[in-house]
Protein backbone atom coordinates (compact mmCIF):
# COMPACT_ATOMS: atom_id res chain seq x y z
CA UNK A 1 0.00 0.00 0.00
CA UNK A 2 1.10 3.36 -0.93
CA UNK A 3 0.17 7.12 0.07
CA UNK A 4 1.17 9.69 -2.30
CA UNK A 5 0.26 13.28 -3.17
CA UNK A 6 2.40 15.02 -5.81
CA UNK A 7 0.16 15.70 -8.20
CA UNK A 8 -1.76 19.15 -8.29
CA UNK A 9 -3.85 19.82 -5.77
CA UNK A 10 -2.15 17.11 -3.46
CA UNK A 11 -1.49 17.54 0.70
CA UNK A 12 -0.94 15.04 2.57
CA UNK A 13 1.69 13.47 4.68
CA UNK A 14 2.49 10.29 5.42
CA UNK A 15 3.62 9.55 8.71
CA UNK A 16 3.06 5.46 8.87
CA UNK A 17 1.47 2.68 6.86
CA UNK A 18 0.74 -0.96 7.57
CA UNK A 19 -0.41 -3.75 6.42
CA UNK A 20 -3.45 -4.00 8.33
CA UNK A 21 -4.42 -1.00 6.02
CA UNK A 22 -3.84 1.68 9.37
CA UNK A 23 -2.54 4.83 7.52
CA UNK A 24 -1.29 8.13 9.87
CA UNK A 25 -1.32 11.19 7.98
CA UNK A 26 -1.07 15.23 8.50
CA UNK A 27 -2.06 17.83 6.49
CA UNK A 28 0.42 20.34 5.23
CA UNK A 29 0.02 23.66 6.17
CA UNK A 30 -0.11 26.11 3.34
CA UNK A 31 3.42 27.32 2.15
CA UNK A 32 4.36 30.89 4.24
CA UNK A 33 1.66 30.80 6.38
CA UNK A 34 -0.10 28.80 9.55
CA UNK A 35 -3.39 27.98 7.66
CA UNK A 36 -3.78 24.16 7.17
CA UNK A 37 -7.41 22.25 6.36
CA UNK A 38 -7.19 21.06 2.71
CA UNK A 39 -5.98 17.69 1.86
CA UNK A 40 -5.93 15.41 -1.19
CA UNK A 41 -4.02 11.97 -1.62
CA UNK A 42 -3.64 8.83 -3.13
CA UNK A 43 -3.72 5.27 -2.04
CA UNK A 44 -3.01 2.40 -4.12
CA UNK A 45 -2.71 -1.20 -3.69
CA UNK A 46 -5.25 -1.52 -0.69
CA UNK A 47 -8.09 -2.97 -2.81
CA UNK A 48 -10.40 -4.95 -0.71
CA UNK A 49 -8.66 -3.97 2.69
CA UNK A 50 -10.50 -2.24 4.99
CA UNK A 51 -8.67 0.41 5.75
CA UNK A 52 -8.10 3.30 8.86
CA UNK A 53 -6.62 6.56 8.00
CA UNK A 54 -6.10 8.73 10.62
CA UNK A 55 -5.32 12.69 9.51
CA UNK A 56 -3.34 12.54 13.26
CA UNK A 57 -3.41 16.80 13.53
CA UNK A 58 -7.08 17.27 12.65
CA UNK A 59 -7.29 19.19 15.55
CA UNK A 60 -4.46 21.82 15.08
CA UNK A 61 -5.82 22.94 11.87
CA UNK A 62 -7.68 26.21 10.80
CA UNK A 63 -11.39 25.56 11.69
CA UNK A 64 -11.49 22.72 13.66
CA UNK A 65 -15.23 23.00 13.58
CA UNK A 66 -14.87 22.32 10.07
CA UNK A 67 -14.47 18.45 10.55
CA UNK A 68 -17.44 18.43 13.23
CA UNK A 69 -20.64 16.28 11.10
CA UNK A 70 -18.04 16.42 7.72
CA UNK A 71 -17.58 13.33 5.27
CA UNK A 72 -14.58 13.06 3.39
CA UNK A 73 -14.88 12.93 -0.50
CA UNK A 74 -13.42 10.18 -2.43
CA UNK A 75 -13.28 8.79 -6.20
CA UNK A 76 -11.65 6.24 -8.59
CA UNK A 77 -12.27 7.83 -11.80
CA UNK A 78 -11.09 11.89 -10.55
CA UNK A 79 -14.97 12.39 -12.12
CA UNK A 80 -17.47 11.27 -9.55
CA UNK A 81 -16.75 11.97 -6.22
CA UNK A 82 -18.51 10.49 -3.40
CA UNK A 83 -18.51 10.83 0.59
CA UNK A 84 -17.21 8.36 2.47
CA UNK A 85 -17.49 7.47 6.47
CA UNK A 86 -15.37 9.75 8.25
CA UNK A 87 -15.42 10.05 12.17
CA UNK A 88 -13.76 13.46 14.92
CA UNK A 89 -13.08 12.67 18.51
CA UNK A 90 -11.58 16.22 18.52
CA UNK A 91 -8.03 15.01 17.79
CA UNK A 92 -7.83 12.85 15.01
CA UNK A 93 -10.16 12.63 11.62
CA UNK A 94 -10.33 9.17 11.22
CA UNK A 95 -11.39 7.98 7.14
CA UNK A 96 -12.17 4.51 6.78
CA UNK A 97 -12.91 3.23 3.38
CA UNK A 98 -12.48 -0.55 1.71
CA UNK A 99 -11.52 0.50 -1.99
CA UNK A 100 -13.10 -1.30 -4.55
CA UNK A 101 -10.14 -0.32 -6.93
CA UNK A 102 -6.22 -0.59 -6.88
CA UNK A 103 -6.35 3.46 -7.01
CA UNK A 104 -8.47 5.71 -4.98
CA UNK A 105 -8.31 9.89 -3.92
CA UNK A 106 -9.27 11.44 -0.94
CA UNK A 107 -9.59 15.07 -0.85
CA UNK A 108 -11.43 17.53 1.42
CA UNK A 109 -14.08 18.41 -1.63
CA UNK A 110 -14.02 17.83 -4.65
CA UNK A 111 -10.63 18.70 -6.57
CA UNK A 112 -10.85 21.41 -9.42
CA UNK A 113 -7.34 21.32 -11.21
CA UNK A 114 -5.59 23.92 -12.84
CA UNK A 115 -5.67 21.78 -15.94
CA UNK A 116 -9.21 21.59 -15.82
CA UNK A 117 -9.40 25.31 -15.30
CA UNK A 118 -7.02 25.74 -18.46
CA UNK A 119 -10.06 23.89 -20.36
CA UNK A 120 -12.50 25.94 -18.72
CA UNK A 121 -10.93 28.92 -20.00
CA UNK A 122 -10.25 27.75 -23.74
CA UNK A 123 -13.64 26.86 -24.04
CA UNK A 124 -15.26 29.82 -22.94
CA UNK A 125 -12.87 31.73 -25.64
CA UNK A 126 -14.71 29.92 -28.14
CA UNK A 127 -17.62 31.85 -27.56
CA UNK A 128 -18.09 35.12 -30.19
CA UNK A 129 -19.92 36.48 -26.41
CA UNK A 130 -16.34 36.31 -25.17
CA UNK A 131 -13.11 37.89 -24.77
CA UNK A 132 -9.86 37.01 -23.03
CA UNK A 133 -8.12 39.24 -21.44
CA UNK A 134 -4.66 38.00 -19.68
CA UNK A 135 -4.17 40.69 -16.52
CA UNK A 136 -0.97 39.17 -16.26
CA UNK A 137 1.06 36.44 -13.86
CA UNK A 138 1.42 35.01 -10.76
CA UNK A 139 4.36 34.49 -8.11
CA UNK A 140 4.82 30.97 -9.44
CA UNK A 141 4.58 32.46 -13.01
CA UNK A 142 0.85 31.01 -14.18
CA UNK A 143 -1.70 33.47 -15.96
CA UNK A 144 -4.47 35.51 -14.13
CA UNK A 145 -7.16 34.68 -16.78
CA UNK A 146 -10.19 37.23 -16.96
CA UNK A 147 -13.15 36.76 -19.27
CA UNK A 148 -15.28 39.44 -20.42
CA UNK A 149 -18.40 38.52 -21.82
CA UNK A 150 -20.98 40.72 -23.66
CA UNK A 151 -20.19 43.90 -24.70
CA UNK A 152 -19.99 47.58 -22.53
CA UNK A 153 -22.59 50.09 -24.03
CA UNK A 154 -25.26 53.01 -22.95
CA UNK A 155 -26.75 52.43 -19.61
CA UNK A 156 -25.34 48.90 -19.63
CA UNK A 157 -24.46 47.84 -15.82
CA UNK A 158 -20.88 45.82 -14.96
CA UNK A 159 -21.34 43.09 -13.28
CA UNK A 160 -18.13 41.31 -11.70
CA UNK A 161 -17.64 37.72 -10.87
CA UNK A 162 -14.48 36.56 -8.97
CA UNK A 163 -14.12 33.05 -7.40
CA UNK A 164 -11.25 30.79 -5.41
CA UNK A 165 -9.06 33.77 -3.69
CA UNK A 166 -9.33 30.59 -0.78
CA UNK A 167 -7.51 27.99 -3.31
CA UNK A 168 -8.94 24.70 -1.14
CA UNK A 169 -12.27 26.04 -1.65
CA UNK A 170 -12.71 24.65 -5.05
CA UNK A 171 -16.22 24.75 -5.11
CA UNK A 172 -16.14 28.32 -6.19
CA UNK A 173 -14.64 27.28 -9.35
CA UNK A 174 -17.13 24.13 -9.87
CA UNK A 175 -19.85 27.23 -9.38
CA UNK A 176 -18.02 29.28 -11.53
CA UNK A 177 -18.51 26.55 -14.53
CA UNK A 178 -22.18 26.06 -13.79
CA UNK A 179 -22.69 29.99 -14.20
CA UNK A 180 -20.63 30.19 -17.51
CA UNK A 181 -22.30 27.54 -19.41
CA UNK A 182 -25.40 29.16 -18.32
CA UNK A 183 -24.22 32.84 -19.19
CA UNK A 184 -22.82 31.41 -22.62
CA UNK A 185 -25.75 29.89 -23.41
CA UNK A 186 -27.32 31.24 -26.66
CA UNK A 187 -30.62 29.33 -25.96
CA UNK A 188 -30.94 30.46 -22.13
CA UNK A 189 -33.30 33.48 -22.28
CA UNK A 190 -32.22 34.70 -18.55
CA UNK A 191 -28.87 34.96 -19.95
CA UNK A 192 -29.79 36.58 -23.17
CA UNK A 193 -31.62 39.18 -21.48
CA UNK A 194 -28.48 39.70 -18.68
CA UNK A 195 -26.26 40.62 -21.62
CA UNK A 196 -28.87 42.91 -23.41
CA UNK A 197 -28.11 44.90 -20.07
CA UNK A 198 -24.64 44.05 -18.75
CA UNK A 199 -21.36 43.50 -19.60
CA UNK A 200 -19.81 40.84 -17.32
CA UNK A 201 -16.11 40.52 -15.82
CA UNK A 202 -15.33 37.03 -14.63
CA UNK A 203 -12.36 35.83 -12.63
CA UNK A 204 -13.11 32.16 -12.21
CA UNK A 205 -9.66 31.50 -10.60
CA UNK A 206 -8.39 34.32 -8.13
CA UNK A 207 -5.30 31.93 -7.02
CA UNK A 208 -3.35 29.50 -9.18
CA UNK A 209 -0.93 29.31 -7.11
CA UNK A 210 -2.16 28.26 -3.89
CA UNK A 211 -4.93 25.89 -5.75
CA UNK A 212 -1.83 24.02 -7.84
CA UNK A 213 0.20 24.02 -4.72
CA UNK A 214 -3.00 22.38 -2.56
CA UNK A 215 -3.35 25.57 -0.32
CA UNK A 216 -6.53 26.24 1.94
CA UNK A 217 -6.39 30.10 1.80
CA UNK A 218 -3.20 31.62 0.80
CA UNK A 219 -0.82 32.51 -2.58
CA UNK A 220 2.98 31.57 -3.14
CA UNK A 221 4.14 34.65 -0.49
CA UNK A 222 1.57 33.02 1.69
CA UNK A 223 -0.71 36.29 1.36
CA UNK A 224 -4.40 35.34 2.34
CA UNK A 225 -5.91 37.55 -0.71
CA UNK A 226 -8.87 38.59 0.95
CA UNK A 227 -7.15 40.74 3.40
CA UNK A 228 -4.84 42.31 0.66
CA UNK A 229 -7.45 44.46 -1.04
CA UNK A 230 -6.44 47.69 0.66
CA UNK A 231 -2.72 46.81 0.36
CA UNK A 232 -1.97 44.91 -2.60
CA UNK A 233 1.30 44.90 -4.13
CA UNK A 234 3.06 42.76 -7.43
CA UNK A 235 5.64 41.30 -4.72
CA UNK A 236 2.81 40.12 -1.98
CA UNK A 237 -0.46 39.70 -3.72
CA UNK A 238 -0.37 40.33 -7.35
CA UNK A 239 -3.63 38.32 -7.72
CA UNK A 240 -5.89 41.19 -6.35
CA UNK A 241 -3.81 44.06 -7.66
CA UNK A 242 -4.01 42.89 -11.02
CA UNK A 243 -7.80 42.39 -10.77
CA UNK A 244 -8.62 45.51 -8.75
CA UNK A 245 -6.53 47.44 -11.38
CA UNK A 246 -8.73 46.24 -14.26
CA UNK A 247 -11.88 46.50 -11.61
CA UNK A 248 -10.89 50.63 -11.13
CA UNK A 249 -10.86 50.53 -15.38
CA UNK A 250 -14.06 48.81 -15.75
CA UNK A 251 -16.38 50.50 -12.99
CA UNK A 252 -18.66 47.83 -11.30
CA UNK A 253 -22.20 47.80 -10.36
CA UNK A 254 -22.35 44.25 -8.85
CA UNK A 255 -20.06 41.80 -7.68
CA UNK A 256 -20.62 38.20 -6.25
CA UNK A 257 -17.16 36.97 -4.43
CA UNK A 258 -17.62 33.24 -4.25
CA UNK A 259 -16.32 30.91 -1.56
CA UNK A 260 -16.64 28.13 0.70
CA UNK A 261 -17.33 27.38 4.51
CA UNK A 262 -15.40 25.30 6.46
CA UNK A 263 -17.81 24.98 9.17
CA UNK A 264 -21.72 26.14 8.33
CA UNK A 265 -23.61 23.50 6.23
CA UNK A 266 -25.65 26.19 4.64
CA UNK A 267 -25.59 28.20 1.66
CA UNK A 268 -25.55 32.19 2.34
CA UNK A 269 -24.59 35.32 1.95
CA UNK A 270 -22.56 37.70 3.62
CA UNK A 271 -22.61 41.65 2.75
CA UNK A 272 -21.33 44.86 3.72
CA UNK A 273 -23.20 46.11 6.52
CA UNK A 274 -20.58 47.27 8.49
CA UNK A 275 -19.27 49.87 5.62
CA UNK A 276 -19.27 53.59 6.55
CA UNK A 277 -21.58 54.21 3.80
CA UNK A 278 -23.95 51.93 3.95
CA UNK A 279 -27.58 52.56 4.56
CA UNK A 280 -31.50 51.97 4.09
CA UNK A 281 -31.34 51.17 0.34
CA UNK A 282 -28.45 49.38 -0.09
CA UNK A 283 -29.52 46.96 2.58
CA UNK A 284 -33.18 46.93 0.56
CA UNK A 285 -30.69 46.15 -2.46
CA UNK A 286 -28.77 43.22 -0.67
CA UNK A 287 -32.58 41.89 1.03
CA UNK A 288 -33.70 41.82 -3.07
CA UNK A 289 -31.25 40.06 -4.14
CA UNK A 290 -31.12 37.60 -1.06
CA UNK A 291 -34.47 36.73 -1.81
CA UNK A 292 -34.61 36.86 -5.31
CA UNK A 293 -31.71 33.64 -4.93
CA UNK A 294 -33.88 31.91 -2.15
CA UNK A 295 -36.81 32.20 -5.30
CA UNK A 296 -34.67 30.66 -7.26
CA UNK A 297 -32.56 27.99 -5.64
CA UNK A 298 -34.08 25.94 -2.46
CA UNK A 299 -30.47 24.89 -1.71
CA UNK A 300 -30.11 28.85 -0.67
CA UNK A 301 -31.24 30.52 2.63
CA UNK A 302 -31.06 33.77 4.51
CA UNK A 303 -31.64 32.37 8.24
CA UNK A 304 -28.07 31.22 9.21
CA UNK A 305 -24.91 32.76 7.95
CA UNK A 306 -22.34 34.83 9.62
CA UNK A 307 -22.45 37.69 12.56
CA UNK A 308 -23.36 41.44 10.89
CA UNK A 309 -20.79 43.77 11.19
CA UNK A 310 -21.80 47.09 13.28
CA UNK A 311 -21.69 49.96 10.78
CA UNK A 312 -18.45 51.79 10.62
CA UNK A 313 -16.92 48.35 11.88
CA UNK A 314 -16.11 46.87 8.44
CA UNK A 315 -12.63 44.71 8.10
CA UNK A 316 -11.64 46.74 4.99
CA UNK A 317 -9.35 44.53 3.68
CA UNK A 318 -11.78 42.34 2.72
CA UNK A 319 -12.67 42.35 -0.72
CA UNK A 320 -16.55 42.26 -0.61
CA UNK A 321 -16.35 45.37 1.91
CA UNK A 322 -13.98 47.61 0.01
CA UNK A 323 -15.20 47.15 -3.09
CA UNK A 324 -18.73 48.02 -1.75
CA UNK A 325 -17.18 50.87 -0.73
CA UNK A 326 -14.85 51.76 -3.51
CA UNK A 327 -18.00 51.46 -5.84
CA UNK A 328 -20.80 52.23 -4.19
CA UNK A 329 -22.13 48.85 -5.52
CA UNK A 330 -24.12 45.56 -4.84
CA UNK A 331 -21.34 43.22 -3.61
CA UNK A 332 -21.73 40.44 -1.66
CA UNK A 333 -20.11 36.77 -0.45
CA UNK A 334 -21.19 33.78 -1.44
CA UNK A 335 -20.08 31.09 0.93
CA UNK A 336 -20.91 27.06 -0.02
CA UNK A 337 -20.97 24.48 2.42
CA UNK A 338 -17.70 21.58 2.40
CA UNK A 339 -19.88 19.42 4.36
CA UNK A 340 -23.89 19.68 3.23
CA UNK A 341 -26.76 21.41 3.41
CA UNK A 342 -28.88 20.99 6.33
CA UNK A 343 -32.56 21.37 4.74
CA UNK A 344 -31.62 19.53 1.19
CA UNK A 345 -29.15 17.22 1.99
CA UNK A 346 -27.62 14.41 -0.51
CA UNK A 347 -26.42 11.48 1.44
CA UNK A 348 -24.51 10.38 -1.17
CA UNK A 349 -22.41 12.99 -2.38
CA UNK A 350 -23.10 16.28 0.45
CA UNK A 351 -22.42 19.29 -1.53
CA UNK A 352 -21.06 18.62 -4.68
CA UNK A 353 -19.69 19.74 -8.10
CA UNK A 354 -23.05 19.34 -9.88
CA UNK A 355 -24.98 21.29 -6.77
CA UNK A 356 -22.74 23.66 -6.87
CA UNK A 357 -22.87 24.47 -10.79
CA UNK A 358 -26.92 24.76 -10.09
CA UNK A 359 -26.54 27.23 -7.59
CA UNK A 360 -24.34 29.26 -10.25
CA UNK A 361 -27.11 29.12 -12.60
CA UNK A 362 -29.43 30.16 -9.72
CA UNK A 363 -27.66 33.10 -9.06
CA UNK A 364 -27.84 34.51 -12.56
CA UNK A 365 -31.56 34.14 -12.19
CA UNK A 366 -31.23 36.38 -9.06
CA UNK A 367 -29.14 38.83 -10.65
CA UNK A 368 -32.01 38.92 -13.45
CA UNK A 369 -34.48 39.53 -11.12
CA UNK A 370 -32.64 42.35 -9.40
CA UNK A 371 -30.46 44.11 -12.57
CA UNK A 372 -32.89 47.04 -12.89
CA UNK A 373 -32.65 47.62 -9.43
CA UNK A 374 -28.87 48.16 -9.43
ZN1 LIG B 1 -13.16 31.81 1.53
Amino acid sequence: MKISQNFDSGNIDCLSINENGEIKLAIRKDNNSDFSQWFHYRLTGAKGKACSMSITNAADTSYVKGWEGYQAVASYDRVNWFRVETAFDGQELTISHTPECDSVYFAYFAPYSMERHHDLIANAQLSDLVEHIHLGYTLDGQDMDLLKIGQEGEGKKVCWMIARQHPGETMAEWWMEGMLDSLLDPEDPISRELLNKAVFYVVPNMNPDGSRRGNLRTNAAGANLNREWQSATMEHSPEVLLVRSKMEQTGMDFCLDVHGDEALPYNFIAGSEGIVSWNDDRQALLDFYQQALVNASPDFQTKIGYAKDKHGEALMTVGTNYLAETFNALVMTLEMPFKDTVETPDEFVGWSPLRSQKLGQACLNALHQTMNKL
